[in-house]
């Protein structure tokens, strides 16, 4: 199925799948495969359509680094005026290596330590989504020893029940650990306007990811505007945001994407009557299409009626399908015109180690490379080094031209950290050195 239907950006010319102007083979044979290859034109695409979208009410676009973080990915971004989204210590320094303001960085998070929001007060960040009273009141301590005042929003957990592919995948319901919940959010948004170092300036969610309908949206944007409304009514007037979140979902086989007129139709108005700016926290809705993952064939072989494509790439460099059970096409970059039922599965040593189970594919052979489409979303940032697997070179095409972003790690990085020597220190001697701490 949907082997013709291919992501914006990556089309066939005479039969060889291309990622705008550049031939993938071409970049396979250069860079070496496995390779993340991102089209930057969808990237801006996928911006532009939903600055538009949201042209009708004051609104900033922030991108969410953790989708995909790579630098060469965060520069066409920071080129088309996004804020960024950040949820660590580690993402805040990407997103200010990339050359982001502080004042275009928001940071969300359900477990931030003390050293990373005292490293965004030091930034000087544009605001902090917290999501627990203790979490407000750790922020104002911080802020007291800076004597700075601290720019604050609740993230609000709407609990609003969703029909998220994957249980992993939703955050906004009942129950679950994210932001604050709905009942103790007056409570929480008036201790935080009593503090001292806390400027309380917004209230956030954020529902889940891969989202297809608009009815959460609309519902949760209501429940963040009537408890706008409330306290404003209690006198709690310094709000200026109100942050949608992410969440939008795009098409990965057959799903219906949320239509965007629909969306702003269900939810600015909402928006517009607050009077607050709009902030929204898309990922996936713009890199989740803008990539593809290219492997290479290095056996077939048939086990217990089974037909197997053993490829050179699988949950070390895509975990989705084996983490989420995720869907993504495959196809052959350039096909023999033969199709064939197989499991297609990678070299790590798991059974759960597979991109495509049971699917219709191109008949590929040894030496073919294969095409994993729409991995531009929580692919290679979730790359890891089981089974000592280096991870993969990322290529970013823009018309006819292309560049590695992210070069191949080297053997020499799998073993960066280790220590030769260890150096052992005796138990009995730290105790007595103050116990550890
Ligand atoms: C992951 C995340 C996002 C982005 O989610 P997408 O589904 O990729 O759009 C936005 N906001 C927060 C707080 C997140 O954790």
């Amino acid at each position: 199925m949907g082997q013709s239907v291919l992501s914006t950006g990556f089309t066939r010319i005479e039969g060889v799948l291309h990622c705008e102007g550049v031939s993938l083979e071409l970049i396979a044979s250069e860079v070496g495969t496995p390779v993340y290859v991102y089209s930057a034109e969808t990237i801006r695409d996928r911006y532009r359509r939903l600055d538009r979208m949201l042209s009708s009410v004051p609104h900033r676009i922030h991108y969410t680094l953790k989708a995909n973080s790579s630098r060469g990915v965060l520069a066409v971004l920071k080129e088309l005026g996004a804020g960024v989204d950040v949820v660590s210590g580690g993402e805040l320094r990407r997103a200010l290596v990339a050359g982001f303001a502080p004042s275009d960085i928001i940071f969300g998070g359900v477990g931030k330590t003390e050293a990373e929001l005292a490293e965004a007060l030091d930034a000087g960040i544009l605001l902090i989504n917290a999501e627990s009273e203790a979490e407000i009141r750790l922020i104002d301590a911080l802020a007291g020893q800076r004597e700075i005042r601290a720019p604050v929003s609740i993230r609000v957990n709407p609990e609003i029940t969703l029909d998220a592919p994957h249980d992993y995948i939703k955050t906004g319901g009942k129950g679950h650990k994210f932001g604050v919940p709905i009942d103790d959010v007056i409570h929480v948004a008036e201790v935080a306007a009593s503090l001292d170092h806390v400027d309380l300036i917004g209230l956030d969610m954020h529902l889940g990811s891969q989202l297809s309908r608009i009815d959460p949206y609309r519902e949760g944007t209501e429940r963040l505007a009537s408890i706008f409304a409330e306290l404003n009514k209690r006198g709690v007037a310094s709000l200026r945001y109100l942050d949608i979140g992410g969440g939008l979902g795009v098409r990965y086989d057959t799903e219906e994407p949320p239509d965007l007129q629909r969306f702003a139709a269900a939810i600015l108005p909402t928006v517009a009557e607050t009077g607050l700016q709009l902030i929204m926290e898309p990922g996936r809705f713009i890199v989740g299409n803008a990539g593809a993952l290219v492997g290479k064939v290095l056996y077939r072989k048939r086990s217990g009626g089974k037909d197997y494509v053993i490829v050179d790439t699988g949950m070390t460099e895509l975990l989705r399908p084996s983490h989420y059970g995720a869907f993504h096409r495959i196809s052959a970059l350039r096909p023999r015109g033969d199709a064939r039922r197989v499991d297609v599965v990678g070299p790590v040593c798991e059974s759960g180690d597979f991109l495509a189970l049971d699917r219709e594919l191109d008949d590929v052979q040894h030496g073919d490379y294969i095409v994993v489409a729409d991995t531009g979303a929580y692919g290679y940032v979730m790359a890891s080094n089981y089974n000592s697997r280096l991870r993969p070179a990322e290529v970013m095409v823009d018309g006819d031209r292309f560049a590695v972003i992210t070069a191949r790690e080297a053997i020499s990085d799998l073993t960066r950290l280790e220590v030769a020597s260890p150096e052992w220190h005796l138990a009995t001697a730290a105790a007595t050195n103050g116990g550890g701490r």
